[in-house]
């Protein structure tokens, strides 16, 4: 089958442009610069018979943006050079669309982000439909790019500088209504039929439409540059989006560039500019990692690791056992996800407490106009806070977050397993014990599984799936399916102590622990740990998680060894500290300060005593160093879950790195990351830093397997 852009006239000379492309969404490419170059000759060709222009889509979406996976192979100078020249085609062609001297209306029936958004923005007019369907923005700098396709240069023209920098920065993803109110579009419908009556009444009303700026003498919203105001507010945006970008993302320094251009030359010219910093960021590693994080998402969220040949399930009803800190985010998650909650804890106090954290989380939605009342307490509604083991009888699935506690979740298994529904899923929320060991009482083990959440529960977008010895392909899939259900994005990985979340974060701290040991000063160590990306240093992690669960996790880790009969290893630097650290009362951020302290009406700020205890002030090692050690302790160690099986692949490893535990983003992951730096030159760096600092840094040997054959991480 080959795409087609669908030319339809009707009695009252308005043409329908129908954009159905082959594949499943229209996307720029050399099939659409031959659909677009062939629509705007007719077009002009037939410029005097005809009345006005509808531009539509026959797919779910509108237009999907560049096409991420050819972009990927741009590597030499020919290869961005003829990018180049392509973009600037796409460019001339959406501009003789919009001086074709008739109205031309977007009707944006689905999301129209990026490339999508810019045809719509050099249309005349747009009319969205008003469903949950319709997305429309310019997310490039989440892809490392910026919109190449004469979105900013139109954006600043259209809204002015002041309005259109923030989306342009920050990526920003508009629905249709808040994309109505920022007047991203015009006009809102109610369905296709109303869509296509508004696009063609508007262009009965403005036979004679053009864009304002290209009438004479128009002036950009607010001014430009030479407006005091307006050239403040791109010197003043330079710094913030520094400490915001750490200087990491390249893209959004760019797109501040441009939005600068469009405010001093002219419109032809400034769309040059902005084409020539496109190319620009084709090669850049950041746009690679970033692009490559998003096809890797897809992979993830497509079910890339999910068992194949298993229908899809819904979890109606969900116990959720423990109506703590996790507990209750489980149950309002899954309620805002329609899911009947049973909330289940010692008392009917207890898990009263758990319940009104939701309520508190709806009252916020309905303050800020995200939410109906009405709405709200038919979620609230959904969760039977109770200490009446009963009400769990028919569970589909039942999430057991009580405490850290073998014994303790064992003895509940046994109690409360024969509530679940025939064939019922059994999820433990353990942050570290191993699911083969938490399932040995249950009776249907292969119904067991790990269902590991992250705090708080309701902004933290990763799940990771833990299976069990014994897990059964199902239960893995009705996890995973449940974890969609409640609109989280989960990753599967192989049973281990800490698994590969927490195994790979602690390492971070480890690290900052020793090198505080050595005698750096914590500053310096906080700093670069931000430097890398991290978004917060390594000793504020270590307060936030708090010295108390850290020396509980391993003090866990310890009985279990000799439970288990094997030797326990892991003295390590983040363990003493914080066992130093609780003794002397500094049990984390919670439990009123840690390695900083706390001020009511102040910033925080480091405990002076961590000055007398090993800082010193002789000590000095080259910043590269301290960088290396705290970033690529994290990559060994997830090295180590990939070659122990506890990973599977490379996508759940990136994505899980980026979105479970704060790993920078603008590298694209883990194994990303040693990509881009060269998987060579990442072993020999390794070598070094083994030399210099220890055997901790040892590279393992699929890195080295890797690094002499010339593989990546794919
Ligand atoms: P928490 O102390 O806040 O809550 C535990 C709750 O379980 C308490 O309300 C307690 O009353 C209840 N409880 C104890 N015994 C019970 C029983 N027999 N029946 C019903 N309820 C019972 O703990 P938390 O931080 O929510 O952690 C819960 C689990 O989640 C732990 O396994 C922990 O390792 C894991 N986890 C915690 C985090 C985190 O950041 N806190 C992250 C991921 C996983």
């Amino acid at each position: 089958m080959t795409g087609t852009f669908n030319y339809e006239k009707d009695a009252d000379n308005i043409v329908t442009v129908t954009m159905d492309m082959t594949g499943p969404v229209n996307a720029m490419n050399e099939e659409y610069v031959k659909l677009m170059g062939e629509t705007v000759d007719r077009l002009e060709a037939e410029k005097d018979s005809i009345a006005g222009v509808v531009l539509t889509s026959a797919k779910s979406t509108f237009f999907a943006g560049g096409d991420i996976k050819s972009m990927l192979t741009i590597e030499t100078k020919e290869d961005v050079q003829n990018m180049f020249d392509m973009n600037l085609l796409i460019k001339s062609q959406i501009r003789r669309l919009e001086k074709l001297g008739k109205p031309v209306v977007a009707a944006i029936n689905g999301a129209a982000l990026g490339g999508g958004y810019e045809i719509c923005l050099a249309c005349h007019h747009r009319v969205a439909l008003d469903s949950k369907a319709v997305q429309v923005g310019l997310p490039e700098v989440s892809l490392g790019l910026l919109p190449g396709g004469g979105g900013i240069v139109r954006l600043v023209n259209k809204l002015g500088a002041e309005r259109a920098v923030m989306p342009l920065l920050e990526g920003t993803r508009f629905n249709a209504q808040k994309a109505l109110k920022s007047e991203l579009v015009e006009e809102l419908a109610t369905d296709a039929d109303d869509m296509m009556a508004k696009a063609k009444a508007w262009i009965k009303a403005n036979p004679e439409a053009c864009n304002p700026w290209d009438v004479k003498g128009y002036k950009i919203p607010g001014g430009n540059i030479t407006r005091p105001n307006i050239s403040q507010l791109i010197q003043g945006a330079n710094p913030m989006l520094f400490q915001k970008t750490r200087g990491l993302i390249p893209a959004a320094v760019k797109i501040l560039d441009v939005v600068s251009s469009a405010l001093r030359v002219d419109f032809d010219t400034a769309q040059i500019m902005e084409t020539r910093a496109f190319a620009s960021l084709l090669t850049e590693p950041t746009a690679k990692n970033l692009m490559t994080f998003f096809l890797q998402m897809n992979q993830v969220n497509g079910g890339g690791s999910r068992p194949k040949g298993i229908e899809k399930s819904k979890v109606k009803k969900v116990g959720v056992l423990g109506a703590g800190m996790m507990g209750q985010g489980i149950a309002y998650v899954s309620a805002m996800a329609g899911i009947e909650v049973v909330l289940k804890d010692i008392s009917q106090d207890a898990a009263d407490k758990g319940k009104a954290y939701t309520e508190g989380l709806l009252k916020k939605r309905i303050e800020k106009g995200r939410m109906t009342e009405e709405k709200a307490a038919g979620v609230l509604g959904l969760i039977n806070a109770t200490a009446d083991a009963d009400a769990l009888e028919g569970c589909d699935l039942i999430i057991e977050a009580v405490f850290e506690n073998v014994d303790l979740k064992h003895n509940i298994t046994k109690e409360l397993e024969p509530k679940l529904a025939e064939n019922g899923v059994w999820g433990s929320n353990t942050s570290t014990l191993p699911i083969t060991l938490l399932a040995e009482p249950s009776v249907k083990p292969e119904n067991f599984i790990g269902i590991h959440f992250f705090s708080p529960v309701d902004k933290m977008p990763l799940v990771e799936i833990i299976v069990g010895e014994k897990t059964s392909d199902e239960t893995l899939a009705r996890a995973f399916d449940y974890s969609q259900q409640i609109k989280k994005t989960p990753i599967v990985v192989n049973d281990s102590r800490g698994f590969f979340t927490s195994r790979v974060f602690s390492t971070y701290i480890d690290e900052g622990g020793l090198l505080i040991e050595e005698g750096l000063d914590p500053i310096v160590i906080e700093n670069l740990g931000r430097a890398i990306g991290m978004p917060v240093g390594p000793l504020a992690v270590q307060d936030e998680v708090s010295q108390q669960l850290t020396v509980k996790a391993n003090e866990t880790n310890k009985e279990l060894d000799e439970r288990l009969g094997h030797e326990f290893a892991k003295d390590n630097a983040g363990y003493r500290l914080a066992k130093k650290m609780m003794e002397n009362d500094r049990a984390g951020r919670f439990h009123g300060g840690g390695y900083y302290e706390y001020p009511k009406d102040g910033e925080k700020y480091i405990w002076p005593e961590v000055y007398n205890w090993y800082y010193n002030k002789d000590v000095s090692l080259p910043v590269q160093d301290i960088k290396d050690r705290l970033l690529f302790r994290q990559i060994i160690e997830s090295l180590r879950c990939f070659e122990e099986g506890v990973m599977n692949n490379v996508a759940d490893s990136n994505i899980g790195s980026v979105m479970g535990i704060g790993f920078p983003p603008h590298t694209g992951g883990v194994f990303q990351f040693i990509n881009t730096y060269g998987v060579k030159a990442f072993a020999e760096r390794l070598q070094e830093l083994t030399e210099k600092y220890g055997e901790r840094f040892t590279p393992t040997q699929m890195l080295l397997d890797k690094a002499e054959k010339g593989e990546l991480f794919m």
